[in-house]
């Protein structure tokens, strides 16, 4: 009998799922706080209040197992919903990578280095934590945030007011972190699986470049890894183990004179891992549509090497694009706005050498050459 996949959230991340979990003869429901999220257009969707358990029932009554596109839902929808179905990944994990306190303070229960960090509730934490911290520093609110939003830079202890005029309302209602600003070398991602029986898997590290607290561009495998890479999956198994994880989620890290820090987790399929739609054996999306529905693993082997580009504000030309070899479009169907994330692009080839002078290509012909320029630079070797 065919199980249903109720997903809460109706972004780009579950019109992949659907897209990727369709073939396994996956049926799936989606159910948003929007009228018609991009996941709409390839499967049934309902409107809902996340808060609003009588809107939710239908929903609930519908499917088998829920899971998830939007990783804010609040813990008490749930928790409400394991009491009707099967949720994966499950309420504790949701609440923990919900608060960036709860998150670092458990990165370091289980060995994995963070920023120095402290809680803000006033602005006299603010003054004390930064006595402690010092500077730079980065001022977050502890729930909430995404894609850089609710974050504020501190260069000197006189940016205090700065910072708290910014997000000092947020911090009666949710709570903010202080943290220290880590100048790390690069950043990579830890894409990972954990299936229903416990068997745990993860795609090559990958690395990534933000541009205005956005991600912009991704590469896989990341080069130069060899040495973090066997640390970097075990606290991403031990992270999994701990919280009884079923699903795909990500561990973002910094990495500082070959040291890894933890960054923060996403409990859901990641926009670093989008790569694997087009460059992996398996991507995360299936193994993620796999994991809930207590199917076999696939296999997290890459094809090649591959690089991600993400549309920002609006989709450049799609036909210049696909003139380049190996060349993948992802169009979520959104309307454009600045700042939103509207598509991606992966290209790919049989190793890093071949993919660079694609981007190169890619580049040039769509005039994004200042967004590849942090690949461009890499050397080839
Ligand atoms: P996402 O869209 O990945 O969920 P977010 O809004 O939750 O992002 P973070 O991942 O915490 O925010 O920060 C976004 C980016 O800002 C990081 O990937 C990193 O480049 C930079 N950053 C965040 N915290 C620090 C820090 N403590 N030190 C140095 N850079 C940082
Ligand atoms: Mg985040
Ligand atoms: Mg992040």
């Amino acid at each position: 009998e065919k199980q249903v996949i109720g997903i809460l959230g109706g972004g780009q991340l579950a019109r992949m799922m659907v897209l990727e979990g369709a073939p396994l003869g996956a049926a799936f429901r989606i159910v948003d706080t929007a009228e018609t999220p991009c996941a709409a257009q390839f499967a049934p969707t309902e409107r809902a209040d996340w808060r609003d358990l009588e809107a939710l029932a239908p929903f609930a009554e519908a499917i088998d197992v829920a899971t998830f596109d939007f990783e804010n839902v609040p813990a008490e929808t749930a928790q409400w919903l394991t009491e009707h179905v099967r949720v994966h990944p499950g309420p504790q994990a949701l609440a923990v990578a919900q608060d960036r306190m709860a998150e670092k303070t458990l990165f370091r229960e289980i060995g994995l280095d963070t920023a120095r960090f402290a809680a803000i509730d006033t602005r006299a934490d603010l003054d004390r934590a930064l006595e402690e911290i010092g500077v730079p520093a980065i001022l977050k609110t502890r729930r909430l945030g995404y894609d850089g939003k609710g974050q504020f830079r501190l260069r000197d202890v006189a940016d205090a007011d700065a910072a708290w005029d910014a997000l000092g309302e947020q911090a009666a209602q949710h709570g903010l972190i202080l943290e220290s600003f880590v100048p790390f070398d690069y950043e990579v991602s830890v894409i990972a699986v954990r299936g229903r029986d416990g068997d745990f898997r993860t795609w090559p590290l990958t690395r990534n470049w933000h541009a205005d607290g956005i991600l912009s561009l991704s590469l896989a495998p990341a080069p130069g890894t060899e040495a973090i890479a066997d640390t970097a999956f075990a606290h991403a198994r031990t992270l999994a183990e701990r919280l009884s994880y079923v699903g795909v989620f990500a561990l973002e890290l910094f990495v500082k004179d070959g040291r890894v820090l933890g960054n923060e987790m996403a409990p859901r399929v990641h926009n670093s891992g989008h790569w694997t739609y087009d460059g992996a054996v398996t991507s995360q999306f299936q193994n993620h549509v796999r994991a809930v529905l207590g199917l076999p693993l696939g296999d997290t082997a890459v094809r090649g090497c591959s690089v991600m580009f993400n549309w920002i504000g609006a989709m450049p030309d799609m036909a210049t694009a696909l003139a380049v070899d190996d060349v993948h479009w992802h169009d979520y169907g959104k309307s454009p706005r600045p700042g939103r994330k509207v598509g991606h692009a992966t290209v790919c080839g049989p190793d890093f050498a071949t993919v660079r002078a694609r981007v190169q290509a890619l580049a040039e012909a769509l005039g994004r050459v200042e967004q590849a320029a942090p690949l461009l630079e890499l050397p080839v070797s």
